[in-house]
């Protein structure tokens, strides 16, 4: 299985870089959530949005290291 990361460059080979940010390319991917690196880098612009499908306690940790608890 091609990674996310890979499909997004190929996407972009195709298309051009039409995207703004790595969060929206993953986002057009289909990919936000929390299997996603930026995401786990705590870079994601729409990380309050993955607190709804934060579900183990280790999730919820995670969460509040990257994003201090937002
Ligand atoms: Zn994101």
């Amino acid at each position: 299985m091609m990674n996310l990361k890979q499909e997004i460059l190929k996407e972009e080979k195709i298309y051009g870089s039409l995207f703004t940010s790595d969060c929206h390319k993953v986002g057009i991917i289909g990919g936000c959530g929390l299997e996603c690196w930026i995401y786990q880098e705590g870079n994601c612009e729409y990380h309050k949005e993955q607190l709804d499908i934060l579900k183990t306690e280790s999730d919820i940790t995670n969460h509040n290291i990257l994003y201090n608890g937002d």
